[in-house]
Formats: structure tokens, sequence, C-alpha cells
């Protein structure tokens, strides 16, 4: 077995480690030795602030103390046990998957204050803290013992210890893969060392010392090669010449605005793709209402006119249909546009796959359907996916692969992320910005409203409605719930009612598609003025009348998500209005997050911000961008190694150098064996 080999086996190569302790180790995600390295001595739990009952966040991992009441360890298998918890606040339930009962009980004995961390969340009206492990004391100080590992349950501090140091004592060491100019900029420490030290030096020097900025450089080193790689695979990938006409002009006029400078910009680039010989991997980014769909819509356009079909795919059907009718306003007198979703009856569906065969369909707009084996184009030049943030990087992969080499792929999302997460979610592509937003967009003006001051919001309401305006009415839950003071979107429905007789919509993620259609589309077409809704009003769809969005429990919301609601509005000509409602007892946070929002309007400034307060792993969209969290680097605090490491790659990537030499160090990184299978 060479260094590389015993790196990547198994923990239970280990002395000490058998079976069972190997099971302990899995639950942590630990299964081989490099796995372990990363396991640092931390008191990173016991360090994290207790966090205030009012401060709660849903999807966050936050500290609580909290006093266990009763336990309920239901004896059917699945149902996980659980501990129920208060404190002078709020009753909160602890629950744990595959922990035993005398765990439990030792970490939460009844009545008796505790300190618990774990990740928030919020199940049949109840806060609940899922799998949460006990902190002693609140005293960050306490851990005065030299190597504290945060523990796997089952393994005494002792036992692991001695794992490690074993494993420590045995470390490689391997062959350089830094080039020596970057090695220099590490103070030349090597890869072992950097281990090594990393365990033995207290947590506060480690993050400042050149032993751990070289492993997170190591880190991110190998995340961008292999983005660099996937890049630079596709690009080689020759397309058949395409005679290319420009249709830009001609669409425009018909048009009554003029493309932004973005847009332009936007537009030449992808012209520019569309003419070379090379493959097109592009996201096109912006914010929501920059107009994206224009821009794609002109380079499904050029596609056509150069004889190739082009299809566009969206999340939804009320988003195809609203694509669809764009399309067909626009282009029909160009080329023949069918759309085609989960919905479209088998007969009509069956005639428009004949005609897609036939090359008589140049134009395909439609959801999930599109990419369905019995799906087959006759020349597909293009296709467009609409708000991509909903694929990972994998079904990204391969839908490039659907259309074959001749098909280039055009990407748009409308989820702005901060710049080192674009740089890591989105490496493998080509990337665009729109910035800009249209000008005769006016800013949204954005209120802070008390609670109690509900009245006031229901007359500007209502004047609004006189307007012949619309409102979206947003509320974070859909059952009212006693015991946490939310509102929900069926009490406000009926309230709202009260006052708007017949005039009222409600949607929640708990109605079926049909019937949230039907809501949908009588909002568009203004037999309602008001929609009550959850947060699942649909990304993408344009509701130019609405102007007003009332967002209840504000503070329950991260920033760019709130940012993301106001961006329902705002997209007409008419002045537009996002109203926060809030209950008087905010946090500093909540503070913070109205006052950045109020003051900003770009989402990439905000999702900048919003990174900042809270951390990388909630940011919206993120988590479902199939790209793991890191192991240690930092998008916050290590903005500067993200770009030296992209600084690296794309010089090298300029130079055209071959990446065998780091074929190493991405096998270890756990990276190369996606770049193996598919490219
Ligand atoms: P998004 O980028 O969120 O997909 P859309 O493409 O839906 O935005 O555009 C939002 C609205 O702005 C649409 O009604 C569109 O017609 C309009 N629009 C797009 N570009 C411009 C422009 N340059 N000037 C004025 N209005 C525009
Ligand atoms: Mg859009």
């Amino acid at each position: 077995m060479n260094d590389y080999e015993y790196l990547l086996s198994n923990i239970q190569q280990i002395k000490g480690i058998g079976k069972k302790t190997s099971q302990l180790f899995k639950r942590k995600n630990i299964n081989t030795i490099f796995d372990l390295l990363w396991h640092l001595p931390t008191s990173k739990i016991e360090n994290s602030k207790i966090t205030n009952s009012n401060e709660i966040q849903i999807g966050k991992i936050q500290t609580l103390k909290l006093i266990p009441i009763k336990y309920n360890f239901p004896r059917i298998r699945r149902l996980p046990n659980k501990v129920i918890c208060e404190n002078n606040e709020i009753k909160i339930d602890c629950i744990f998957f595959n922990s035993n009962e005398s765990y439990i009980k030792k970490i939460l004995p009844i009545n008796t204050e505790v300190i618990v961390s774990g990740k928030i969340n919020f199940y049949k009206n109840k806060y609940q803290i899922i799998n949460p492990t006990q902190t002693k004391n609140e005293d960050s100080n306490i851990i005065k013992e030299k190597n504290k590992y945060s523990l796997t349950e089952g393994l005494s501090l002792n036992k692991y210890n001695t794992i490690i140091n074993n494993v420590l004592n045995q470390l490689p060491n391997l062959d350089e893969w830094l080039d020596d100019d970057i090695k220099k900029k590490f103070n030349n420490v090597s890869w072992k060392d950097s281990i090594l030290k990393i365990h033995s030096l207290e947590t506060k020097k480690i993050i400042k010392s050149d032993y751990y900025k070289r492993l997170i450089f190591d880190e991110l080193f190998a995340h961008f090669l292999l983005s660099s790689k996937i890049r630079v695979k596709i690009k080689k990938v020759k397309k058949k010449e395409k005679i290319f006409i420009d249709n830009k002009e001609k669409l425009l006029k018909d048009l009554n605005f003029k493309l932004t400078n973005d847009q332009d910009k936007a537009v030449k680039i992808i012209n520019s793709d569309l003419r070379s010989k090379n493959k097109m991997f592009r996201l096109l980014q912006g914010d929501v209402g920059s107009g994206k769909t224009i821009v794609s819509m002109i380079a499904a356009l050029n596609t056509i006119n150069s004889g190739y079909q082009v299809c566009f795919m969206v999340p939804t059907e009320i988003l195809a249909k609203q694509h669809f009718s764009f399309a067909k306003k626009y282009f029909e007198k160009y080329t023949k546009i069918e759309i085609l979703t989960g919905k479209s009856k088998y007969a009509e569906r069956k005639k428009i796959l004949d005609n897609l065969k036939l090359g008589k369909i140049n134009f395909l707009i439609g959801t999930h359907s599109l990419f369905q084996k019995k799906v087959e184009y006759l020349k597909l030049g293009l296709i467009i996916i609409d708000e991509q943030h909903k694929f990972g990087v994998r079904q990204r992969k391969e839908l490039s692969e659907k259309g074959g080499d001749n098909c280039d792929v055009l990407v748009m999302s409308a989820t702005p992320i901060p710049r080192t997460l674009m740089m890591t979610v989105y490496g493998d592509m080509d990337l665009t910005l729109i910035k800009e937003k249209p000008k005769n967009r006016k800013k949204t003006i954005t209120y802070s409203k008390l609670e109690e001051k509900i009245s006031d919001i229901i007359n500007f309401v209502k004047n609004e409605i006189s307007k012949e305006n619309q409102i979206f009415w947003v509320c974070p839950l859909i059952e009212e719930s006693k015991k946490i003071d939310f509102q929900s979107v069926v009490n406000k429905y009926k309230h709202l009612e009260k006052f708007f007789k017949n005039r009222v919509g409600l949607i929640h993620g708990s109605l079926d598609k049909d019937e949230k259609n039907k809501i949908l589309t009588k909002f568009l077409n203004k037999e309602i003025d008001i929609l009550v809704s959850t947060t699942v009003i649909e990304v993408g769809i344009d509701f130019p009348n609405a102007n007003v969005i009332v967002i209840e429990n504000a503070d329950k919301y991260g920033l760019s998500q709130l940012h993301q609601l106001r961006g329902r509005v705002g997209r007409g000509i008419k002045e537009s209005y996002c109203i926060l409602m809030f209950k008087s007892n905010l946090s500093e946070n909540a503070k913070k997050r109205i006052k950045i929002l109020k003051s900003l309007n770009d989402g990439f400034d905000i999702s900048e911000e919003d990174m900042k307060l809270r951390g990388y792993g909630d940011l919206l969209g993120f988590k479902q961008s199939g790209v793991k969290n890191f192991r240690l680097a930092d998008p916050v605090l290590n903005e500067d190694l993200f770009l030296l490491a992209e600084k690296v790659v794309k010089k090298l990537e300029l130079e055209g150098k071959n990446f065998d030499k780091y074929n190493k160090l991405l096998k270890l990184y756990d990276k190369a064996s996606i770049i193996n299978k598919n490219y």
C-alpha cells in the first residue's frame, strides 16, 4: 500500500479501531484515515454563544440554555427519541436520531439546566433541536486540556486521543504538489508539518498560522482544479460549424424597450460563444428583474435562425407558460414554438414529439419533461435552463451531456451569491453577470412596521388596490400555533377576507400543483387583488402589476431571502413597496438586517452582507448546490485564499498546463472520482 492508498484506506486499518468503533466514526462522516485528519481539536461548540429565545433561526446551528422536562422514547423503530424541554421563554423538543436512551439521559437530565447545541428545526408547530450535543458550561474557557475533540458518542476522549496520536505518528511525508512560488507564500511549510501542527496548536492560533492557511489553500486548489478540468474538457468539445445570423436588431424593434448595457454585453458574449467552435457552457447570473429572459431569447432566436432547435427548460409549469406566451408574441413569425409540460395531454404530446423529431418544431419550452428519454430532437443546438439554482452540479453536467457535442448550454440563475461562493459553486462554467437593472425601474421602497400597526398597513393596501395595484402578503407558516406566536397564512387569509371580500387568494406549500396554478393564474389575471402565501411564491414569474409585498415576521428570514421576496415586486414601472412586519422585541441581528435591506438594493451586495452575518452554510441556495462543505475553508474568512487559488488555477489553464502533476492532490482531496467518471 503506498502512502496515498494508506491515507484513503478505511480507518479500521488503525490499531484499536474495530468494526464497532468505525461505525461510531462513520456517524461523523469519518470513513478514511484522511477524513480523520480534519477532525481537529476544537472548542468550537463550547465557544459558541448562547442564543436568546427571540434570536432562534430555523435551519441554523445554535446553542440554547434549556431544562429537560420529559422523555419520550417511542418503542417504534424509525421514530426518533424526543426530550421535551423548555426555558423561561420557549418550549422546544430535543430530537435524537440513532442515539440510545442512556446517552440521552446522561446529557439531558430531567429538571436540570443544560446548554445544548444543534440545528434548529420547526415541525408541527414546535421548535426542535436535532441531535443536540451538550456543552458543559457557559464559560468558554473551560477547555484547558490540550487536545479536546468534539466527541463521537460512545468514544472516550482517551481512546480518541490514542487513535489520533497513532495516526499522526505514522503520517507519511507526501511529495510536494505546490509550486515553489506558492509554497513560499506559506513560509514553505509542508503538508505533513501543517497537519501535525494544526492538531497541536491552540485553536485560536491555528487559524492564523501558515500551517492552517496552507491546508486551506490545498483544499481550494484541489476544488478549483477540478472545476477547471471540467470547464477545459467541455471547451475542448468541438461543435460543427454553425452558420450564424444575428437577429438581435430585428427582434428588438418589436420590443418596447432598449437593452441595458449589461444585457447588451451579455448578448455579445453569448453570440461569440454561439459562433465559436467550442461548446458553450455559460452561466448568466443576474438579480431578479434584471432582464435575463430577453437575453436568452435572443440567443434562442439566433440559434434557430442558424438552422438548429432550441429547448428552454424552467422549473414550473406556470413559468413555462409565461415564457411561452412571450416567445409566441415576438417569435411566431420567425419560427415554430411549442410548450411541453407534465400537463400536456397524450395526443398533444405525441404530436409535439413527432414534429420535434422531424424538425418541424424549432423551439420547445417546458419543464423537466423536456429531458425525458423519449424526447428526441432532430438538431438540437442550444439548451437554456432558467432558475438554475434548483439544479446541482451533477445535474447540470448531465444536462449538458444530454444535448450532445454540438449543443451549447446557457443556464440562468437569479440567486446572487457572494463572489467566493460563485467560484466554488459555478467554477465549472463561464460566467456572465447582469448587475444593472433596466432604467425604468424604480427602487422598491422598504418600510418596517410593528405588528400592532396592521390597520395602517391595511389602509395602505386599500389605497394601492384602489389604484388597481396588487399585493403579495407573505407569512411564514401554514397553521396557527398557539405557543409560538407566528402569523399563519390561513388566519391571515381569513382576516384579510373581512376587509377585501372575495379579492384574496391563498397559496401554500401543501396545496397541490393544479390548485396552486389556478390561484396564481387568477392573480395574474387580476381576478384577485391580494395573494396570501408562504414563501412558496414562485421564483421567476413576472407579475408586473403587483407592486406591494408585505412580509410578516420579517425577522425570521435571512437577508438574501428577504431580498428575493422583495424582488417579486418592482418589476413594472409603478412605484413599489416592501413592508417588513415585526414584533417589538427585535434582536440586534434583526435590526442590522433591516438596516442593510433598507439601504442596499443590489442582490450581490446583499448576499455579501448576508454571508457575513450568517455564515455561508445557510445562504440561500448554497445547500442545494451539490457542493460539499469545505473541510477548513471559509468563504468569509478566507476570501484572499479563494482569490489566490482561483488566480493560480486560471494561470495554469491559460498556459495550457497539463494537470497530471496534481492528480495525487485531487485524488486525496476526494474530488477526482467525479473527473474520472464523467470526463
Ligand atoms: P429576470 O432576470 O428576473 O428573469 P425578466 O427577464 O423576467 O427578469 O425581466 C423582468 C421584466 O423586465 C420583464 O417584464 C421584461 O420584459 C422587462 N425588461 C427586460 N429588459 C428590459 C429593459 N432593458 N428595459 C425595460 N424593461 C425590461
Ligand atoms: Mg427569470
